[in-house]
């Protein structure tokens, strides 16, 4: 008797446990939120990061949270703090619309547009309502304009919620910008391979070593930087140029991303690296020191030797007043896309090529 009733203990227990088994692979995850979006295991929800009013108005950026069915790390990726860097937004519109969080392991937060008043009223560089660039200002401010209180939830909501970060960007209104992403250098060796392996993941034949951004968490400026000084290994991307929406601009962030999500294991298969990018160690910006009507010379992406004439600026009557020449040898990353030129306008950047780091 006794025998048979351990046995029964035994059975009971064992059938316990694998109920318990069974119901958490069912169950999945626990939901995640980000703003008044809240993804149970395995589905997608949508919803906002309520900015309130203060000092200025309210807004509201829309957020997309992917919860995949089974545990992994939580990606954020963020476009759109330059509201007319279109290609990168509709590269995270896609992904909105394809991503199958049946299929991801972990948790994707997507932010497509976060300066949605220069994307409505077509204003580069900053949020019209403020003046500011918004990716300038983190890790925010409660009680600043509307850039500063956006930046905070969006340290807060999105920053401190994920492991890993991508920040999209691209050419401008004005700027005729060749693809590349950035490799934030910071010195902690562990971090630095991550994000270099990120980078490499992405798939952009161009990179720029970005070794000068704060170190201190608290002074971080920049999206990816605000997330590189919290320890959550963050890299920025950019393509698309001039206001255009091209294809293979698109697609190239939407592979991209794809790629760096199979790299951090949370869909299946293995990434595409590019094998021999260019490196940079160093950007030259080229300034006019005059105002005028502006000629470009060289394309993006040319590659062009030191003292080379990049453009030059006329007065309102085609007489030459300011030439530009390449401070040293490298690639013309991005230069002005429009004749519009006021003193001190950035005419180009130029990358000058490294060694492999
Ligand atoms: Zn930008």
């Amino acid at each position: 008797m006794a025998y048979t009733l351990g046995a029964m203990k035994y059975r009971k227990v064992v059938l316990l446990l694998l109920l318990a088994l069974t119901s958490t692979a069912a169950l999945g995850q626990a939901s995640f939120t980000v703003g008044t979006a809240t993804a149970a295991s395995g589905q997608m929800a949508t919803g906002f990061i309520e900015v309130p009013a203060g000092v200025d108005a309210a807004t509201s950026i829309p957020v997309a949270v992917f919860r995949g069915a089974k545990p992994g790390p939580v990606l954020a990726l963020v476009s759109g703090a330059h509201g007319t860097e279109y290609a990168s937004i509709i590269a995270l519109e896609k992904l909105i619309q394809s991503l199958d969080p049946a299929q991801i392991s972990g948790t994707v937060i997507i932010v497509p547009l976060v300066n949605i008043q220069s994307f409505a009223q077509k204003v580069p560089h900053v949020n019209p309502v403020d003046g500011k660039s918004m990716n300038r200002f983190y890790p925010g401010k409660r009680d600043g304009t509307q850039t500063e209180r956006a930046s905070l939830l969006i340290t807060q909501q999105v920053v401190e919620r994920c492991d890993y970060l991508i920040d999209y960007h691209g050419g401008d209104l004005d700027e005729n910008l060749r693809p590349y992403s950035y490799w934030p250098k910071t010195g902690n060796t562990t971090h630095d391979a991550k994000t270099r392996e990120m980078a490499l993941a992405f798939g952009l034949d161009h990179i720029i070593i970005s070794a000068d951004r704060p170190q201190e968490a608290q002074a971080s400026r920049y999206l990816d930087n605000t997330a590189n000084t919290r320890g959550k290994p963050a890299i920025a991307v950019e393509a698309g140029y001039s206001g255009t929406v091209q294809p293979e601009d698109v697609q190239a962030l939407v592979d991209g991303t794809l790629s760096v999500m199979r790299f951090l294991k949370m869909l299946p298969g293995s990434p595409t690296v590019v094998e021999h990018p260019t490196w940079f160690g160093k950007i030259d910006t080229v300034a006019s020191d005059q105002p005028g009507i502006f000629y470009p010379l060289v394309q993006r992406g040319t590659y062009v030797e030191q003292g080379m004439k990049i453009g030059y600026v006329t007065d309102y009557f085609g007489k030459t007043i300011y030439e530009a020449h390449a401070p040293a040898a490298g690639v013309v990353l991005y230069i002005c896309a429009v004749p519009s030129m006021k003193k001190g306008d950035t005419v180009a950047n130029i990358g000058e090529i490294t060694k492999n780091p």
